[in-house]
C-alpha cells in the first residue's frame, strides 16, 4: 500500500514509523527483527531501510603493502524490505541512492523493487564518500534526487531506459524524497534548498522526510515555508532521542543540525547518569507537541536501539 494512503486512511490521526539500517555484514537478519519485535506493539505503518553504498578501506596485504578496497559494510536493504513484509505485513520503503550507482543499474534495483511488491521508496542524491570532498555521480549516474525521481516517474509511465522496449508494464512507485528544516549543509540559502525541494515536488514526489531537530520550531517554520511556496503534500518529521553526551556535538556535526540551548545547557550540567533521561524527557515533549500539531507520522531514527523509541513511544501514542 502507498504511504499516502496509510496517511489518508489515518484521516488526521498521526501514524507510528520507525527506520533501521542494515546490520553490519556478517550479522544475520534477527539482529533486524531483534529491532523490530518490541516496536510492532504500536503497529507500526511502514519501516523505512537505509541504503549504504561502498566505502573505500586501505588493507594490508601479506607482503606488508596496502591495498585500496571496496567495501559494503551494511548491504541488504532490498531483501530486509522484502524479509520484513513477510514476516510482519508491514510496508517498508527501501531508501535508494544516485551515489554508485548508474541509470541501467537504479533501473534493474527498481524492477527487482517491483517484482517484490514493493512500492514505495525514499530518493535520496546520498553522500559523498568518505575519501571525497563532494558528491560525484557515477558514470552514467543520476546528479541529484530530482534526476532519479524522474527516473522512477518514467517507470511509473512505463518508459524504460530503452526505447526499444514497447508497451511496458509500468511501475507504481509512492516516492518520497528528503527535506531539511535548519538546510542542507551544501545550500547557499534555505531559499535556494526550498527551491529545490519544489522541483522535486512538482516532478512528483509524493511526501518529505524530514531531516531530525531538536526544535520543534524548525519543524514548524519549515512546514509554513513549504505551505507558502505551494508544498501542500504530507511532511513527516524525522525523530532521534538524545541517548548520550556526546550525541549532543556527534549529531549536530554529522546532520549539520543546532542543539537548542535548553538541552545543551541542561545535559552540560547533568551527571553523566542522568543524560539519557534528559534527552527522552525532551523527545516526549518535542512528540507530544507535534502530535498536538497534527503531524502525520512521527518518523523515528532507531539506528538499531528500540530501547528508547519504545520508551517514547509508550509515553506518546
Ligand atoms: P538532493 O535533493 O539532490 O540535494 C542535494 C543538495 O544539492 C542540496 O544542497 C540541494 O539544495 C542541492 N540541489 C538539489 N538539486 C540541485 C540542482 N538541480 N542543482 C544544483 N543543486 C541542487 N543517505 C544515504 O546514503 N543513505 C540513506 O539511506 C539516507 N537516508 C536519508 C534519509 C533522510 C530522511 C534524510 C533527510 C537523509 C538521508 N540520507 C541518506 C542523507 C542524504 O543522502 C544526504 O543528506 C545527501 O547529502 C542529500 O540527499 P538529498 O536527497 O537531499 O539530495
Amino acid at each position: 500500500m502507498h504511504i499516502t494512503d496509510h496517511i489518508n486512511k489515518a484521516a488526521g490521526k498521526t501514524l507510528f514509523s520507525i527506520e533501521i539500517l542494515p546490520p553490519l555484514k556478517g550479522k544475520g537478519i534477527e539482529s533486524v527483527f531483534n529491532g523490530i519485535d518490541p516496536l510492532m506493539e504500536f503497529k507500526p505503518a511502514f519501516i523505512d531501510v537505509t541504503y549504504h553504498r561502498e566505502e573505500f578501506i586501505i588493507r594490508k596485504q601479506a607482503d606488508g603493502s596496502e591495498e585500496k578496497v571496496s567495501t559494503k559494510k551494511r548491504p541488504g536493504t532490498v531483501a530486509i524490505c522484502a524479509a520484513i513484509m513477510n514476516k510482519y505485513k508491514v510496508d517498508t520503503v527501501p531508501h535508494l541512492i544516485c551515489g554508485g550507482f548508474n541509470k541501467e543499474e537504479t533501473e534493474n534495483a527498481l524492477i527487482d523493487l517491483n517484482f517484490l511488491g514493493i512500492d514505495n521508496v525514499l530518493v535520496l542524491r546520498g553522500d559523498n564518500v568518505k575519501h571525497e570532498k563532494m558528491f560525484v555521480p557515477d558514470k552514467n549516474g543520476n546528479k541529484n534526487a530530482l534526476e532519479l525521481l524522474e527516473q522512477i516517474q518514467n517507470l511509473n509511465s512505463g518508459k524504460y531506459l530503452d526505447d526499444e522496449i514497447n508497451e511496458a508494464t509500468a511501475s507504481n512507485f509512492c516516492c518520497g524524497v528528503a527535506g531539511y528544516p535548519e538546510k542542507h549543509y551544501e545550500a547557499l540559502s534555505l531559499d535556494a534548498d526550498m527551491a529545490f525541494l519544489k522541483r522535486k515536488v512538482n516532478a512528483g514526489a509524493n511526501f518529505i522526510v524530514t531531516q531530525m531537530f531538536f526544535d520543534n520550531t524548525k519543524y514548524f517554520n519549515f512546514v509554513k515555508r513549504c505551505s507558502e511556496e505551494g508544498i501542500n503534500i504530507p511532511i513527516f518529521p524525522g525523530i532521534k532521542p538524545l541517548t548520550n553526551r556526546k550525541q549532543l556535538v556527534g549529531l549536530s556535526n554529522i546532520f549539520n543540525i543546532e542543539m537548542p540551548q535548553d538541552l545543551t545547557k541542561a545535559v552540560n550540567t547533568a551527571k553523566d547518569e542522568d543524560v539519557k533521561q534528559i534527552g527522552l524527557d525532551w523527545c516526549v515533549q518535542q512528540c507530544k507537541e507535534l502530535k498536538n500539531g497534527g503531524v502525520p507520522v512521527l518518523h523515528f531514527y532507531t539506528m538499531g536501539l528500540s530501547e528508547a523509541t519504545k520508551y517514547i513511544a509508550q509515553k506518546v501514542f
